[in-house]
């Protein structure tokens, strides 16, 4: 979501006509997207912060912005980074615009100099925040309730990306699968907005990220196996292997119907392609219940797991109980879960030995070409024809836990 923040924001200041700099000293607009996930994004953010206070008493001239989840109170944040001229909150890119163009007397869009390569890949939002209140989660809190953006809309920018030259999209929420919920009547769903985008000429692959276990639909899991342009993959965070966990994590599901929603995936998508997030040391998590997500892990076999150790957020309703897994803990049964993982998705992997698979090349990576399989298989492949923005076939000559090499077999580009 930030990634899409940040393309929105550098589209609209290069169509105002402001070039982009690799220098920050050198800048007349600087922007900060920021995450707050966990303690370490925010720390992160903090250290950004500060070393751009210097940079302000050298240019008091430019313009310097702060967006995205780290803007709470606006007026605190003031009195502790006076240096700042700005804080947004996330995705308020117009906000951004409007700033710039009353700072440097800009009227209306001016030629439009396409610095950029446009993406292979298009970042687009179909919705914004979440009405899941997960204990841990912050996200909810600076991003707000759920609002579903209108079809046309979605559409309308799908259209425009595609016509600037992207190939794949990635349509994004915080929960996907709850798209629509937050109107009245009868109103489309995900499946709804997948079958609508699948329409649009010129659009090879489309993606869909995050669902929520809850919200994922008979539909929706329908349109995925129906529609060819959607790609096999769910990202479908778990988060843990204990009921009693999940339930003090406000996930509203369990173990057993999350296994359920998993089964019927892969009955009605054979060949597909499961991510999952993990939190480790939750408030209160046992042993023996983090070893129930490593049992998961292992029954489960996801093709990825994001790991990350519980770190308490402000205004959490998790944060009011005893943070009680001690850091040397929690890095211990993170560490165990990548072992695990990693030892998983070689194998599966390694099953993609030999075999040939459709890559749509998104750019270069050390002398090699760089893309991803509809199963969202990163592969990497040497090939002296420009291969951008193109479909490869590629037979996989390696497999590791991470990523895949292979070499060109022929063009299958259209
Ligand atoms: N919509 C997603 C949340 C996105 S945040 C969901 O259904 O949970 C991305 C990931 O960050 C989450 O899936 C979770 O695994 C992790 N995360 C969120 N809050 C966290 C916290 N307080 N501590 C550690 N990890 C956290």
């Amino acid at each position: 979501m930030n990634a899409a923040d940040a393309a929105r924001a550098e589209g609209g200041l290069e169509r105002l006509g402001l070039v982009p700099t690799p220098d920050p000293r050198q800048a007349d607009v600087l922007l900060l997207i920021t995450c707050v996930v966990r303690q370490s994004a925010e720390d992160k953010v903090i250290g950004h912060l500060s070393s751009l206070k210097n940079l302000k008493s050298v240019r008091p001239d430019a313009l310097f912005m702060v967006m995205g989840c780290l803007v709470d109170d606006q007026a605190a944040l003031h009195q502790r980074f006076p240096h700042v001229d700005a804080f947004l909150r996330p995705s308020d890119t117009d906000a951004v615009l409007q700033l710039v163009r009353e700072r440097f007397g800009l009227t209306g869009p001016t030629q439009h100099r396409a610095v950029h390569e446009p993406p292979v890949t298009a970042l687009v939002p179909i919705s914004e925040g979440c009405d899941h209140h997960c204990t841990y989660c912050i996200v909810t809190l600076r991003r707000g309730p759920q609002r579903s953006r209108p079809l046309p809309d979605i559409l309308a920018e799908v259209q425009d990306w595609v016509g600037r030259g992207a190939r794949q999209v990635t349509l994004l929420g915080q929960n996907v699968d709850a798209y629509g919920q937050d109107w009245d009547g009868a109103a489309p769903d995900l499946a709804d907005v997948l079958r609508a985008v699948h329409g649009i000429e010129g659009l090879w692959r489309i993606r869909f990220l995050t669902s929520h276990p809850s919200d994922m639909s008979q539909r929706v899991i329908q349109a995925v196996a129906d529609l060819e342009k959607v790609c096999p993959h769910f990202e479908l965070p778990v988060q843990a292997g204990d009921n009693g966990i999940l339930k003090r994590m406000g996930r509203k599901y369990t173990v057993e119907s999350y296994r359920d929603l998993l089964a019927c995936i892969r009955r009605q998508v054979p060949v597909c392609s499961v991510a999952t997030d993990v939190i480790v040391g939750f408030p209160g998590e046992t042993n023996r219940q983090f070893e129930a997500t490593c049992d998961l892990l292992q029954l489960v076999r996801f093709d990825t797991v994001h790991i990350a150790k519980y770190s308490p957020r402000p205004g959490t309703a998790a944060a009011r109980l005893e943070d009680d897994v001690p850091a040397g803990e929690k890095e211990r049964r993170r560490a165990l879960l990548e072992k695990l993982q990693t030892q998983i998705a070689g194998e599966i992997n390694a099953a993609l030995l030999d075999q040939s698979v459709e890559v749509l090349t998104e750019g270069r990576r050390r002398n090699r070409w760089m893309g991803r399989t509809v199963t969202n298989k990163l592969v990497f492949f040497e090939d002296a024809n420009d291969r951008l923005r193109q479909l490869a076939s590629v037979r996989i000559t390696w497999a590791g836990p991470w990523s895949l090499v292979g070499e060109p077999v022929h063009a299958t580009s259209e």
